[in-house]
């Protein structure tokens, strides 16, 4: 497979030639970057009616839950496991628990893992690789106007995200007739009034049926279940991302963690343009992250494959980091950070149908402006384990009651419309826009006490402090009003202030 990227993706050829798995890492991005195609396919049709299931199918096994996908799905898996007794299987097409990235998060957001009584805090603090004194943001400009914004407990933690899943799976297989099975990929389920059946498929192709009470759909952005709910169109926006676990770069900073860089304006190539974006971040030992991504709308005309950007990520990053003579990449790391824009003052897709329930990226509900995909299902684990569990005892499994244990969250359903702002427009932004915007907002910031910037990285902001940044920044930068207009339109603008009303009725009602 290497060898038919090698014209095309000369540097990725180069780099993933020279990993002991480079070609597997290669297949897994393809299959991610299918997630293009298939937004032109018909709309899957993987939930099916009972009356549908082929007769004379023989149910292997029968369980509570199955959750489709074991990244995040091991963590969900793990408390309704330990805590509330619950006989679940996780499956997971590749190798349950290991994953293509590794996050970072603060202690205090990590160690509400330990509010379930399932993880200890010893345990969670043995995932952490490395703490940093403190982070940054900084965008591309000349240095007169240029502001690197420091904050302190942001992101300043990297977990070991593979250790911390292998524990939870460990969990998972200490309770009694649960089971995790890998290289196993989720074809499609049949409901029934009261349980379902789902079709899974080994590598051989051989189908095997399992008996469940509810779908965990665990399976991240290429989840044909939310193709299904959401009608094909389970995205509005992206925010590919790549990088690669690696050690030996000549500048690397142990102590800090580099948030969010530009080291440049956008490219631009006709109607095509990104604002590309670098994160750094120190890991265990000598190892060092960096990532390249950049926002964007899902009908944009850019290139958003993930070897396409990985291309680049090879071509530019000593332009970010310099590599030295022991340069050394471990592991690549990738995906494409989903995002949906809700229009409306409650959540507007498709996170649950009877029966059924998404979590992590197949919900989409984190905001991709923070990167906190593995943060908002932290934040959310507890109350989203208690309500499966109460919904499971009452019966109330419609779809309803489930999309009101999802992780939506009002305040983070608004900061995502703050990423519309990040993606590079050809057609109405002059190339240095994103960089010039983001910092006056980083001068308004500084301005403001350390508590702000936190919270807003965090996705823990109140609806008064987001109009306190926002008046700030119009206040300083009357530019942003024209952007509002370009970039939100009378649609957005209006969706804008639905979600703003949603979350400040919500806050009200607490
Ligand atoms: C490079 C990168 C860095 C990130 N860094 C951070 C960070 O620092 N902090 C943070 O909070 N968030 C971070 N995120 C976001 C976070 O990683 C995601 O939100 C999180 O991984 C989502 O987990 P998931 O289980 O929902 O989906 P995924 O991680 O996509 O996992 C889905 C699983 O489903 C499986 N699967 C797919 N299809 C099928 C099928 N048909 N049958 C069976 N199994 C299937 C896959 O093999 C996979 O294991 C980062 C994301 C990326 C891409």
């Amino acid at each position: 497979m290497l060898e038919q990227i090698r014209n095309t993706h000369p540097l990725v050829y180069q780099h993933f030639s020279a990993l002991p798995d480079g070609e597997r890492h290669l297949r897994s991005i393809l299959s991610i970057d299918r997630y293009w195609e298939n937004l032109d396919l018909p709309v899957p049709d993987v939930i099916r009616d009972g009356s549908r299931l082929p007769a004379g199918t023989r149910i292997d096994e029968e369980c509570d839950i199955l959750y489709a996908g074991g990244t995040l799905g091991l963590l969900h898996a793990a408390v309704m496991t330990r805590k509330y007794g619950r006989r679940v299987l996780v499956i997971d097409r590749a190798e349950p628990g290991r994953t293509t990235r590794d996050w970072n998060i603060s202690r205090g957001e990590l160690l509400r893992l330990a509010d379930s009584g399932v993880f200890t805090q010893a345990e969670l603090d043995s995932t952490i690789v490395r703490t940093y004194k403190t982070g940054w943001v900084e965008f591309h400009a000349p240095a007169a106007k240029r502001k690197r914004l420091f904050m302190d407990e942001v992101l300043d933690c990297a977990v070991d995200a593979d250790r911390l899943l292998g524990m939870a799976r460990d969990k998972v297989l200490a309770g009694g007739g649960s089971q995790v099975l890998g290289h196993a990929s989720f074809v499609c389920c049949y409901r029934f009034p009261d349980h379902l059946v789902v079709h899974v498929e080994e590598p051989s192709g051989k189908p095997r049926y399992f008996r469940a009470q509810v779908l965990v759909d665990a399976m991240g952005i290429v989840s044909p279940v939310a193709m299904q709910l959401n009608q094909g169109r389970p995205q509005t926006h992206v925010c590919p991302t790549v990088g690669t676990i690696a050690s030996g770069f000549d500048n690397a900073d142990f102590e800090v963690g580099e948030i969010l860089a530009s080291t440049e304006d956008a490219e631009v190539s006709g109607k095509r343009g990104r604002q590309l974006i670098w994160e750094g971040f120190p890991a265990k030992g000598d190892e060092y992250i960096t990532y390249l991504f950049f926002y964007d709308k899902v009908d944009s005309p850019n290139d958003k494959t993930l070897l396409g950007l990985f291309e680049a990520y090879f071509r530019k990053l000593p332009e970010y980091k310099k590599p030295g003579a022991n340069f050394t990449i471990h592991r690549p790391v990738y995906g494409i950070i989903p995002a949906y824009f809700h229009d409306g003052a409650g959540c507007t897709r498709a996170v649950s149908s009877e029966r059924i329930t998404l979590l992590g990226d197949a919900a989409s509900l984190a905001s991709p402006l923070t990167f906190c995909g593995f943060g908002s299902v932290v934040r959310n684990l507890d109350r989203m384990t208690s309500g499966l569990d109460k919904a499971m005892r009452e019966n109330k499994l419609g779809e309803a009651d489930l999309a009101r244990i999802s992780a939506y969250e009002p305040n983070v359903a608004t900061m995502a419309n703050l990423m519309k702002y990040m993606c590079y427009d050809p057609e109405s932004d002059e190339p240095g826009f994103v960089n010039e915007m983001m910092n006056e907002v980083m001068i308004v910031l500084d301005e403001l006490p350390q508590h702000y910037r936190q919270v807003m990285f965090r996705d823990e902001m109140k609806v008064e402090e987001l109009v306190t940044v926002m008046l700030k920044v119009a206040w300083r930068y009357p530019k942003i009003l024209k952007a509002t207009w370009d970039k939100l339109g009378v649609g957005g603008s209006v969706g804008f202030v639905k979600n703003l009303a949603g979350w400040a009725m919500n806050q009200a009602s607490k």
